[in-house]
């Protein structure tokens, strides 16, 4: 027998405290905190995994070392903390002319001060040249109020930490000047932000229209997409994508070369189709492209071998391009000129990842890694330009790989936010990807990634329905919190904690309340005991483990204050049992698509049993259990099964239900 010490476990075993903060702020908890790094937000980790051993380093260089020509920067002295505000008002930036050039001085949120110099009749269009010059636009503020950590972390400088990072080229928001014009909310993405899920929708040419889309949309809004992709490739593609402007409220992303290749051959691509429609596209609003400019041709030697070649549409189609052409890919030769187009109406790069993996066997290849290369290279041309970026990235990825894939992509593309897909860490659970990808995801986001593009159970098998679109969400939301929480950004936990307390304490309503689905909470909850008391269905009374903690005294749980749940008939009795209300016609739906029966089918089911044995209207049959003797039935199931059969333990009576009632 191990003999018991008196010093607590944690204290002697030791915990891999690495300095984050604890994501929830409820006072006495007994989790220490996250494991995570100290934040580090306005430097190159923001929140982050310790490393394994072997990964590579963060990069040593941002946006301000990728400055547009004439432009420069330099960091003064720290200000004396009497030195006059206005070096630290970064909203009002305090400017001077010199010669053809102008000097801004602005103290950043950690008290750095910049002086940078540019030229004369500058004047800035996108958030990333605001941040450079110390403005502060509403669009910032309004991702420091989303997003309440940057000001925890630094009190009363929220915007400003929001501005130095999308400055360092770490943090974007993708908000085309012409989509602020309708009911875009501003959000940010960046691994100093909390993560965002991106849901996928668009017509195909087989499936789907602009109504279903719009549709789809307000779907996946509610289900808390936070960007969604418009990948129509059929039906009106103009039509579908302006009404998706019009009535989104988070960005909206496309992959233009979609459109630009409708009704014509790959081969015919040419510049004058792509400048049109990325003009045309920008215009509409759209707040981030898609751009495969990372596939180049001499990178295709690589995908030879590969199990499944290119998965991504956009990267074959470029492939075939090049082949056909003989010629360097055009995005990457016309690069700066896309970049000019961007610029204009402030549209964000996702520059696309073509040489994804497709599958687990084809993961952190050299196509892969070549890709990302250069995409590290186009980062640092956009930001020449002024314009913001994120980078694409895979796919299919075994889970040990998943951390390299993040910490590589932290490296080449100098802290550039990371936008995932997935990635699934295995392949052959088609019709369970939303699962596969979101384990995939979880890895992915905790080791850096800053969004995940959601996965739907229909991915690698047909277009998403409603239904696969909130299964998609969902299990991103479940991947996003999880990895927000295990980074330690403050206040992630804080919803959590509130949803444990009104747990231990047995109060349904507040438990459904604070649950991200409470509807599908509440009918799975009813379909069994539709009472609220002190324990459900899974165990039954005498074995709710939770409500015997809650009566032990000296125990804490369930004992916190506001958390008590009030019962009986009016509703005003401290922890009486009380019904729950009817169902609600969604809720109902709910349970119908569980495949529960409803009573018109319970009934005709019946009535076919009755014709098969001839029983007679206003008559039971023979088998009905009302017939049935309890130990007749159990000696017979036993017989059929050859050894003895536990049988559900009947909890009525532990309810106070009469033998009759049929809830339970
Ligand atoms: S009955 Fe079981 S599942 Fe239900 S609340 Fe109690 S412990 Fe939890």
């Amino acid at each position: 027998m191990i003999a018991l010490s008196n010093s607590s476990p944690i204290s002697r075993l030791g915990l891999p405290i690495h300095g984050a903060a604890n994501p929830g702020i409820t006072p006495g908890v007994t989790t220490p905190g996250s494991f995570a790094l100290k934040n580090d937000v306005g430097g190159p980790l923001m929140f982050a995994s310790p490393d394994t051993p072997g990964m590579p380093a963060p990069s040593s260089k941002t946006a301000w070392d990728f400055l547009p020509e004439g432009w420069s920067v330099a960091q003064l002295p720290p200000l004396d903390t009497s030195a006059p505000r206005h070096l630290d008002t970064s909203s009002k930036p305090c400017t001077n002319c010199v010669g053809d050039k102008n000097v801004v001085v602005f103290a950043t949120a950690k008290g750095e001060v910049l002086r940078l110099i540019y030229p004369g009749n500058f004047k800035p269009i996108t958030q990333l040249e605001s941040a450079r010059l110390g403005i502060v636009t509403p669009q910032m503020k309004r991702v420091a109020e989303r997003e309440p950590h940057f000001d925890t972390l630094f009190p009363g400088q929220g915007a400003v930490a929001v501005r130095d990072e999308i400055a360092a080229g770490r943090l974007v928001i993708p908000a085309n000047i012409n989509h602020l014009q309708h009911k875009l909310d501003p959000m940010a993405i960046g691994r100093a932000s909390k993560t965002k899920v991106n849901a996928n929708m668009g017509a195909s040419p087989v499936s789907s229209g602009t109504d279903e889309e719009v549709e789809k949309l307000k779907w996946a809004e509610k289900w808390g997409a936070d960007t969604v992709m418009d990948l129509s490739t059929g039906g009106d593609l103009d039509a579908c994508r302006d009404a998706i402007l019009r009535n989104s409220t988070v960005p909206i992303g496309t992959v233009p070369i979609y459109s630009m290749i409708i009704g014509k051959k790959i081969e015919d691509l040419d510049w004058p189709t792509i400048e049109s429609s990325l003009h045309h596209q920008a215009k509409q609003g759209v707040d981030y492209f898609t751009i495969h400019a990372g596939v180049r041709r001499a990178h295709l030697k690589y995908v030879k071998n590969r199990l499944i070649g290119i998965v991504s549409r956009g990267g074959s189609l470029l492939a075939k391009w090049m082949l056909v052409h003989n010629q360097e890919n055009i995005m990457y030769t016309r690069w700066e000129e896309i970049c000019d187009i961007l610029r204009q109406y402030d549209v964000t790069f996702s520059i696309g990842d073509g040489l994804r993996p497709g599958g687990l066997a084809d993961a952190t290849d050299d196509a892969q890694l070549a890709e990302l290369e250069t995409l590290g290279e186009l980062t640092e041309r956009a930001w020449r330009k002024g314009v913001q970026v994120m980078i694409e990235g895979p796919g299919h990825v075994p889970f040990d790989q998943i951390e390299y894939n993040a910490k590589i992509q932290r490296t080449l593309c100098h802290g550039a936010p990371f936008y995932v897909l997935g990635p699934l860490v295995t392949d052959m659970f088609p019709g369970y990807d939303h699962i596969t990808s979101c384990i995939g995801a979880t890895s992915m986001a905790y080791h850096g990634a800053a969004m995940l593009c959601y996965v739907t159970p229909k991915e690698h098998l047909g277009l998403p329905k409603k239904d696969d679109v909130k299964q998609g969400c969902i299990a991103y939301k479940i991947a996003a919190h999880a990895a927000d929480i295990a980074l330690g950004i403050p206040g992630t936990r804080d919803r959590d904690d509130e949803l444990t307390k009104a747990r231990a304490a047995l109060n349904w309503e507040k438990h459904f309340e604070l649950s991200f689905d409470p509807d599908t909470a509440r009918a799975y909850h009813d379909e069994d005991l539709d009472v609220d008391t002190d324990f459900c269905a899974m165990c039954g009374h005498d074995w709710c483990s939770v409500r015997i903690s809650k009566e032990i005294q000296e125990f804490a749980s369930g004992k916190a204050d506001g958390f008590e749940r009030m019962g009986g008939a009016d509703g005003d009795k401290p922890g009486a049992p009380k019904k729950s209300a009817a169902l609600t016609a969604e809720q109902q739906e709910i349970l119908a698509k569980r495949g529960v029966l409803s009573p018109d089918e319970i009934h005709k089911l019946a009535s076919k049993t009755k014709k098969a044995l001839n029983v007679h209207v206003g008559e039971k049959a023979t088998c009905h259990s009302d017939y049935v003797d309890p130990d007749a039935a159990k000696s017979l199931i036993e017989q059929k099964a050859g050894r003895e059969v536990l049988v559900p333990l009947d909890v009525r009576p532990a309810l106070g239900i009469a033998k009759e009632d049929r809830v339970v």
